[in-house]
């Protein structure tokens, strides 16, 4: 349970990545048992309520409770960082291209892990590249678990196996998996199917959440249905699935390039949250911020050549910088505005204007378009 003063008073439930608003007396009251250890003999009866709830928990945690001091508005609540651009597959898909030997210094990261913390953050996104070819990753790895956060390791599952995944200080995995075997393989390369999936058995055995990213490509448009299947079964809490963008790699693969109205159907597949939504009459992107490997911080990892600072000018400068963009703004006018929030806003610029709609969910959001598949 993470106290967390947001654009309203908050509690975060970091092992069930939920988040409650509370009023301003509970939000007190909580801040009292978490911060100053202890309460009222009267208030019994409802801190036993929050225990059952699992809003309050006596398990140690074996962290520092952060400062509760108000967010900047809007909030900044998921942080991806890009630790590293090193990666041990080539997929053809990807879109940073050909890696690099970029990668943040550990301390750097700790900083900035810190100054999240104190601004009111809630989830961070550890990813590359590969984060695990991350040159100091086990050092990093051991600073983790000193963060109430809750820590999600994005990866390709190929370095995870029976000896380190009980080492992890995070709370979810989240491993790309683009298609049932001979789909992924072709993409990935041979033999990752059964690697990643691999992976992903042995988090759920290690009692950790799991999740899934998938990307759409011509040669998975069949698999879908039986990959819900199958990662449904698997006790697999998240699903997300996006199209990639022609961008580094991919732009090397005209083949790999699917129409918004081929590729946007699939967009309904997938299930549970997702951090690249806006909020309420806000476009994506609302409460995320990307660090990049080379200290720069953008919008998210698809505007590394806009970055917006610099972490060593301070994590929250930065973030003040970047300017939330509102749906009033762009050539959003459809029924589904609020649901959709106007899509991805960089594969809107990518198809022609930034402010103008992403066609891959105008796709994925009519009615006519029929059943996916
Ligand atoms: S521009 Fe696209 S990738 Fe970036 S935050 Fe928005 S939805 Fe996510
Ligand atoms: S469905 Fe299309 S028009 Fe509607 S909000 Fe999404 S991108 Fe904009």
């Amino acid at each position: 349970m993470l106290l967390r003063w947001l654009e309203r008073p908050s509690v975060y439930h970091v092992d069930n990545d939920e988040l409650y608003e509370v009023d301003d007396q509970a939000f007190e009251f909580l801040k009292r048992c978490a911060l100053k250890g202890g309460s009222a003999p009267e208030e019994g009866e409802f801190i036993a309520y929050c225990l059952s709830e699992g809003l309050l928990t006596e398990r140690p945690r074996g962290v520092t409770a952060a400062p509760v001091r108000k967010s900047p508005e809007p909030s900044l609540r998921f942080l991806e960082l890009l630790i590293t651009e090193r990666c041990n597959l080539r997929c053809r898909h990807c879109y940073i291209g050909d890696p690099g030997a970029e990668e943040l210094p550990v301390a750097d990261i700790v900083e900035v892990l810190d100054e999240f913390n104190r601004m009111q953050g809630l989830k961070v996104l550890i990813t590359g590249g590969e984060p695990m070819m991350h040159g100091r990753f086990w050092e990093l790895n051991d600073f983790l678990s000193g963060y109430p956060l809750r820590k999600v390791l994005l990866s390709n599952g190929l370095l995870l196996n029976s000896r380190n995944i009980r080492d992890l200080n995070v709370e979810e995995i989240q491993v790309s998996i683009d298609g049932l075997e001979a789909s992924h393989d072709a993409i990935r390369g041979g033999g990752t199917f059964k690697r990643a999936m691999r992976a992903l058995t042995l988090a759920l055995d290690a009692g950790m959440d799991v999740s899934v990213s998938t990307m759409i490509h011509p040669g998975n448009l069949g698999d879908f249905d039986e990959m819900e299947r199958l990662f449904r079964g698997m006790g697999v809490k998240e699903w997300t699935v996006d199209v990639p963008c022609p961008t580094g790699r991919m732009a090397d693969n005209p083949g790999l390039v699917l129409e918004p109205e081929r590729a946007g159907r699939f967009l309904r597949y997938g299930f549970g949250g997702g951090f690249h939504s806006g909020g309420e009459g806000f476009a994506c992107g609302l409460h995320l911020v990307s660090v990049l490997p080379d200290g720069g911080v953008a919008r998210c990892a698809f505007y590394s050549d806009r970055a917006a600072g610099h972490i060593s000018e301070g994590l929250e400068r930065c973030w003040r910088r970047i300017r939330p963009l509102r749906l009033s703004e762009i050539g959003c006018d459809c029924e589904a505005v609020e649901e959709c929030r106007g899509g991805c806003r960089y594969r809107a610029e990518l198809l022609g204007d930034p402010m103008g709609k992403d066609l891959f969910r105008c796709a994925a959001f009519s009615r006519e378009a029929g059943t996916p598949g």
